[in-house]
């Protein structure tokens, strides 16, 4: 069997651009993947066209070994860009492989281990009884973990959004620390008070604190027993999580941004968190996010992927199939794409998610596939995410 064309794709249908791959072989059978790194859509698809001259010719079901070829294609070593269009090329050949044994991935991977993939919610509200109602309303759709935010990232910290100076360049916030740090215990506050103690809440601060401020908030915060703390500090700052977990007993997430394996071997050895956010997407597809998994699982940090919406629905099917299996799971973060009609179309069929649980679709490979005709309805849109700045016009984060 060999690999004949690499497809590239990058279609906007909902606001969000996707960057999708499909790999054609000499036998008919093809794979699909997702390359989408929110606002380097484009880099993505051109570092994916360089890829694919290696790839032609390859036996696709040589994943482990294409994956290093991939990786040691490059000299240097290559960051977010180059590890999201590898995952795209691992998860179609994951895909491929599927659908040669006639197995879903997670049987590939070694089977069932739950029953479903636990997901959480995103609650939201502009004040602490509209986070509670926001709440509420996911409770009684069976959502078991609920993340709770007042406005956007920076929360009750957020003093203006200002617009860009043309379309599609980024629009800025301006954030001041010191109302985000008093107002979000007193949300918690409200929230224990109104829903009891032992329903699981999380709460994601974007990195937007220093280390002290992040260690003062975590142990605000541990009264209210939250289910983790995302993100509480920018995670190359090892540092700072030291600072953190001396002082409060706040589970900690971390890792959306990371890519490479050798970033989170600190954060494992030295128990500086307890649930790691990488996406199979960013760090290599689902050969590379189960050797994480895997290098976790003696220091008891468990998975709690970012699945926000500028990831797609085929980059959630991956982690869905993944997280079946492992067994060092603890949640995976939800985006409803089944709701969206233009998505079912585009991909038919994004996984499916029964009272709190999320399924991988039992057709072999990943179970889900990509509609080329109708992308090209939709085509890239130039877009760059916000900028924080300080009121005095300071960029945000140090
Ligand atoms: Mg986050």
């Amino acid at each position: 069997m060999r690999i004949t064309d690499i497809r590239v794709f990058v279609t906007c249908p909902t606001g969000q651009n996707y960057v999708v791959t499909k790999v054609l072989t000499d036998e008919g059978v093809y794979g699909v993947g997702e390359g989408t790194l929110n606002g380097n859509e484009i880099v993505v698809a051109r570092c994916l066209e360089h890829i694919k001259e290696l790839l032609i010719g390859q036996d696709p079901r040589n994943s482990e070994d294409l994956w290093w070829l991939i990786y040691r294609s490059g000299y240097w070593r290559q960051g977010p860009i180059f590890r999201s269009a590898q995952s795209a090329i691992d998860f179609a050949l994951w895909d491929i492989k599927g659908k040669i044994a006639n197995l879903p991935v997670y049987q590939l991977l070694g089977g069932a281990s739950r029953k479903g993939v636990k997901v959480y919610r995103h609650a939201g509200g502009r004040d602490p009884k509209e986070v509670e109602d926001s709440v509420r309303a996911y409770l009684e759709q069976g959502a078991k973990v609920v993340r709770c935010q007042i406005g956007g990232y920076g929360g009750s910290g957020v003093l203006a959004h200002e617009p860009p100076q043309r379309e599609g360049l980024p629009s800025t916030v301006i954030f001041e620390p010191a109302k985000y740090l008093v107002e979000t215990p007193k949300l918690f506050e409200h929230l224990r008070n109104a829903l009891g103690m032992e329903v699981e809440l999380c709460h994601d601060v974007h990195e937007q604190l220093t280390p002290t401020e992040a260690a003062w908030l975590a142990k605000q915060l541990e009264p209210y027993r939250l289910f983790f703390l995302e993100d509480p500090i920018q995670p190359e700052d090892l540092e700072g999580l030291r600072l953190i977990r001396q002082h409060a007993t706040t589970h900690l997430a971390l890792g959306e941004l990371i890519t490479e394996r050798e970033q989170c071997l600190a954060l494992f050895r030295e128990r500086l968190i307890d649930y790691i956010r990488i996406a199979p997407l960013h760090v290599g597809g689902i050969t590379e996010a189960r050797k994480i998994m895997t290098l976790a699982e003696p220091f008891s940090v468990k998975s709690a992927f970012h699945g926000a919406g500028d990831l797609g629905p085929i980059a959630q099917a991956a982690a869905i199939h993944l997280q079946m299996v492992i067994p060092n799971f603890g949640v995976q973060e939800w985006s409803d794409f089944r709701s969206r009609e233009v998505l079912c179309e585009l991909f038919p069929t994004p996984c499916e998610l029964r009272d709190g649980y999320a399924y991988p679709n039992d057709a072999p490979g990943l179970g889900i596939d990509f509609n080329e005709e109708l992308a090209l309805k939709f085509p890239y849109k130039p877009g760059y995410l916000p900028i924080f700045r300080r009121q005095d016009g300071t960029m945000h984060r140090y």
